[in-house]
């Protein structure tokens, strides 16, 4: 794990011990500092007590803390504990930036903040997979799954690859990425922000914290991601920009894991960073080649009779839908969910690809009728089960059965990989039949924090 005498004898007072909360409390307790601790589930605050104080920061006195740290999940918009932090004077942060504190004394290394709306678990994996090949020590970290605190440190020379959402920047102030990233800005997760403007801002945040001389890294898919782009580069102490411009990519069809028009802005950033940390095309090009992309990410999941799956649960809304979309035609589409809003635009110019629709969840009716209504055949399955066995009576060979739903996942599912799960029990159970012939009954569970 990732310790540091930064720490030692600082007062801490934590809230929210899932995943990366406790890989945080481990290493603050290992640094040496004190810590109070608080979750709202019972056998959370179980797991910590012996490690730390279990109070709830919300009423507990923070007189003398160095800091609250919150997971990214608590939505610091709306809940009071963002108030107590400004009576009470100590600053609310998160994991990053405890891991922006611990730097200075980890060996000599570099790091890469890699934050938009879509596309940046593809593209950090996509990074660090080509550092991996080019024989750079390196590890993933944050958004991704994997909490950075409780990560070994990289021996000297190495890159730590960070996935950034706005919720994590929110609640990071220090953090100088060698390589910042922007891939693109879309409307998400509007709930957290007060509107469009303010979350777009959440992730410009990524780059005042940047030194000049570093390496700002942009998409160039939307007006939103542009006009910070050219607030930086105006910036008197700015860091190096680079617009990237992937249609002038060559060799993308060679890139089998990296297809469609938003995987060529994905190779087109993970390029323009690999070379802002001095990677030549002879070692970048053959690690793309061999890059076999993430599960739920446009995943060709299995071919049938001429029929190919694919799974892009990870779609959680209508932006990272419509790519996938684009990428086939004879699309038997699974689509429906928690829906993020009322309409699919992004989706429309690629309505043509799509032979039948299959809506689920809380969308399905409401989509259902907004797809009848722009003319294209639909079914309102509402249940996954269901739009897959109708999507195989009407699917023929050559045709592309895929779930890209655009929604959320929490009305039906425990998140986007559960419901990426029960896509791919459900075709093997319909496919494979004598394997174990069971069909995987329908899966609930408690809602979970999704990528911002
Ligand atoms: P994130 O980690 O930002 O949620 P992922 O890499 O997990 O992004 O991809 C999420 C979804 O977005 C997938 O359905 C994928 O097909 C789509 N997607 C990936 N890259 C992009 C991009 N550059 N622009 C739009 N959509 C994308």
């Amino acid at each position: 794990m990732i310790t540091s005498l930064a720490f030692a004898h600082k007062k801490y007072a934590l809230l929210g011990l899932a995943r990366s909360g406790m890989a945080t409390l481990d290493a603050l307790v290992a640094s040496g500092a004190h810590c109070m601790a608080w979750d709202n589930r019972e056998e959370a605050r179980e797991a910590a007590a012996g490690k730390a104080e279990i109070a709830d920061p919300l009423t507990a006195d923070l007189t003398g803390y160095d800091g609250i740290v919150v997971s990214p999940g608590v939505p610091i918009n709306t809940h009071p504990i963002a108030q107590k932090a400004e009576t009470s004077g100590v600053p609310l942060i998160g994991d990053i930036e405890l891991f922006a504190q611990a730097r200075a004394a980890l060996p000599w290394h570099r790091v890469v903040g890699v934050t938009g709306t879509n596309g940046k678990s593809t593209t950090v994996a996509l990074i660090y997979h080509i550092l991996k090949e080019a024989g750079v020590p390196s590890l993933m970290g944050g958004n991704i799954g994997l909490p950075i605190m409780s990560q070994e440190p990289l021996a000297d020379g190495g890159v730590y690859v960070l996935e950034l959402s706005s919720y994590q920047i929110d609640i990071t102030r220090t953090l100088d990425c060698e390589v910042a990233v922007l891939l693109n800005v879309t409307p998400d997760h509007l709930d957290r922000y007060d509107g469009f403007e303010d979350y777009a801002a959440a992730k410009a945040r990524l780059f005042d914290m940047q030194s000049s001389g570093h390496n700002a890294i942009f998409g160039n898919g939307d007006d939103v991601t542009q006009g910070i782009a050219a607030d930086v580069a105006a910036r008197e102490q700015n860091p190096k920009v680079t617009r990237i411009n992937a249609d002038t990519l060559k060799g993308q069809d060679e890139w089998s894991s990296l297809q469609g028009p938003h995987n060529a802005e994905n190779a087109a950033i993970a390029i323009a960073t690999a070379e802002a940390l001095g990677i030549g095309e002879e070692k970048w090009r053959p690690a793309l080649g061999s890059f076999t992309g993430l599960p739920h990410r446009m995943e060709r999941m299995a071919e049938h009779e001429g029929i190919l799956f694919i799974n892009d649960s990870k779609a959680t809304n209508p932006a990272s839908t419509a790519p996938a979309l684009a990428a086939y035609t004879n699309i038997h589409w699974i689509v429906g969910g928690l829906p993020k809003g009322e309409r699919l635009d992004e989706c429309e110019p690629y309505f043509g690809n799509v032979k039948h629709a299959y809506t689920i969840g809380e969308a399905g009716p409401a989509y259902a009728k907004l797809l009848a209504q722009k003319g294209v055949a639909v079914d309102a399955s509402e249940m996954l089960c269901t739009a897959v066995i109708q999507a195989l009576e009407n699917a023929s060979s050559g045709d592309v059965i895929m779930l890209s739903p655009a929604c959320a996942s929490f009305d039906q599912f425990r998140d986007f990989e559960a419901r990426g799960e029960h896509f791919r029990q459900i075709v093997n159970a319909l496919i494979n039949p004598d394997e174990d012939g069971e069909m995987p009954g329908p899966i609930n569970g408690s809602a979970n924090g999704e990528a911002a």
